[in-house]
């Protein structure tokens, strides 16, 4: 088989269609389509491997008519972002910040265990 006769999924512009989160619950997510119910992945974004995938693996999801499948693909992606955000830590920048000037300060004195520190609201204070 020649180069220009290979099959390549890149090249046959299958994307992920905004409609089948509603239609199969599936979204995308770093990249990958992931089912919202059970959170497997789908390799190839095919409609037909979609909705293999619902009806085998979800049949009793696949009974609800369109608008309460748009209702549960709504509570399951808002389930999903808060998981995410439960896991995701908010960056102190006051704190990072902080660190940063003792690490300066220190290098600056050149000493390491021996050095005592008075860290104060205003700044820090080397003794
Ligand atoms: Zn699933």
């Amino acid at each position: 088989m020649t180069e220009n006769k290979r099959r390549k999924i890149e090249n046959e512009g299958r994307i992920f269609n905004r409609e089948w989160t509603s239609k199969y619950l599936f979204t995308v997510t770093n990249s990958k389509i992931l089912c919202l119910v059970c959170r497997n992945v789908v390799a190839v974004p095919k409609e037909y491997n979609l909705r293999r995938h619902f009806e085998s693996n979800h049949p009793n999801l696949a009974e609800l008519d369109a608008t309460e499948r748009i209702l549960k693909a709504d509570s399951l992606l808002g389930n999903l972002c808060s998981e995410r955000n439960f896991f995701k830590r908010p960056v102190n920048v006051t704190a990072t910040r902080v660190s940063y000037e003792i690490s300066t300060e220190i290098a600056a004195a050149g000493k390491l265990l021996d050095l005592l520190l008075f860290v104060t609201v205003e700044g820090l204070l080397l003794l």
